[in-house]
């Protein structure tokens, strides 16, 4: 029986050493872990994660979201049946039906909905990525996060992520070995050529360099594939998170003002130049003109992913695939609050023909929830950032472990 007999809830510590929302869900299977990861560069309409305020934690403290679950959560959901995880998930959507998730806190609510899934596919004696999605499964495309920017470093680069993702190969085992294998021989030649400080790393494991000019990363990484003998083998991608650099209705990248045109006309350059296959958030959450022209431009070849400005919330995904905006929407299942929000999001952008990218945040843990999800949903697409540090690689190791069963095909959903 996978009735919900217990849910005990706590702190730990996320990646960036700020608290956040564990829960425990005991069955008569077992007991079941669902985490919340935390975001830096968020989109201004994600689900409210609930913070205390005050001085504990710089104001970063959990303390009411576990109140919330303790007090007003697990009443309602003790009892309930984890297979079913509409009925969980719409039980916690009637505490809390407000849209930002703000009565009652989205990290409270996702820590159950997290919890309670591994639960559901514990009773069915399955793993979690048959219980979660239909399918067809996938292995997934690991795109790695080897430069880091924005906000996640503390250097000069505006654009905050720079992946290679290795679209050439023929298993995801072998995809993971040329990621690392280019992440290090990176490495190797960012410390020959700027010093021993270019190899610090930024908050997704990714190097961060002294250097500000746009391209010169994917310059750098390309360089990097080919002395590994991957030429051609390894494809190209950024998330720009350009809400960050935003400056009104322009934007100030490498010190220089550009307005959305311009910016245009450098993604045209670089999509020109480079393997790039996906473009993410290349515009601030507000600039949809942008994101409309740029999409009609270069939509036929290029991944443009939004992040920012579809927060992962169907309703406004709606209106992005209705007003093409896009073709791909980034899927961070804490933006939204709950497993099966986010898996309806999957729904409407398959339904539409957009592509879908799971993503982890840059405050992550060790929970390897979404390799689960990402080989689930079949969508082709992960980001996990760099193949180093442990709450990032523990989510790409768990698709090593998915992939020895056998059977499920590796690479981008066609
Ligand atoms: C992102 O912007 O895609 C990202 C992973 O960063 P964060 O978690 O800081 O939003
Ligand atoms: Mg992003």
């Amino acid at each position: 029986m996978s009735d919900v007999r217990r849910i005990s809830a706590r702190w730990i510590l996320d990646s960036r050493g700020n608290p956040t929302v564990e829960v425990d869900i005991s069955t008569d299977d077992g007991i079941f872990v669902g985490v919340v990861p935390s975001g830096a560069s968020t989109g201004s309409k994600e689900a409210l994660e609930l913070r205390d305020g005050g001085s504990a934690f710089h104001g970063r403290g959990v303390s009411k979201a576990i109140d919330n679950i303790k007090d007003v959560i697990a009443p309602r959901i003790l009892g309930m049946d984890c297979t079913d995880q509409r009925s969980v998930d719409d039980a916690l959507l009637e505490l809390d039906p407000s849209p930002m998730k703000d009565g009652l806190g989205a990290n409270a609510l996702l820590a159950v909905s997290l919890a309670s899934a591994r639960a559901g596919a514990a009773s069915k004696g399955i793993p979690l990525y048959e219980h979660l999605h239909p399918g067809p499964h996938r292995m997934p495309v690991p795109f790695m996060n080897v430069i880091n920017g924005g906000a996640h470093a503390g250097n000069d680069l505006d654009i905050q992520e720079y992946m290679l993702a290795p679209t050439g190969f023929d298993t995801y085992s072998e995809a993971v070995q040329a990621g690392s294998e280019v992440y290090h021989a990176l490495k190797t030649m960012l410390k020959e050529t700027y010093g021993k400080d270019a190899i610090n790393v930024g908050d997704e494991g990714g190097f961060a360099p002294p250097i500000s000019q746009p391209e010169c990363p994917l310059e750098l990484v390309l360089e990097a594939a080919e002395e590994m003998g991957y030429g051609g083998k390894i494809s190209l991608a950024i998330d720009a998170a350009a809400s960050e650099f935003a400056d009104g209705e322009d934007y100030i990248i490498a010190g220089k003002r550009k307005s959305s045109g311009d910016m245009i006309d450098l993604y045209k350059e670089l999509t020109g130049t480079f393997p790039l296959i996906s473009l993410e958030d290349p515009f601030s959450e507000d600039d949809w003109d942008a994101f409309i022209s740029l999409t009609a431009e270069l939509g036929s070849k290029v991944r443009i992913i939004g992040d920012d400005i579809f927060v992962s919330n169907p309703r406004i995904l709606k209106e992005g695939i209705e007003r093409k905006a896009a073709n791909a929407v980034l899927l961070k299942v804490n933006q939204i609050g709950t497993v099966t929000e986010a898996l309806d999001a999957v729904d409407m952008a398959y339904g539409s023909d957009f592509g879908v990218m799971v993503s982890h945040r840059s405050g992550e843990t060790s929970d390897d929830f979404i390799g689960d999800l990402a080989v689930s949903i079949g969508s082709g697409m992960i980001k996990s950032g760099a193949p180093a540090r442990g709450e990032r690689t523990s989510k790409y190791n768990r698709m090593l472990r998915i992939e020895e069963v056998g059977g499920i095909p590796y690479g981008l959903r066609e």
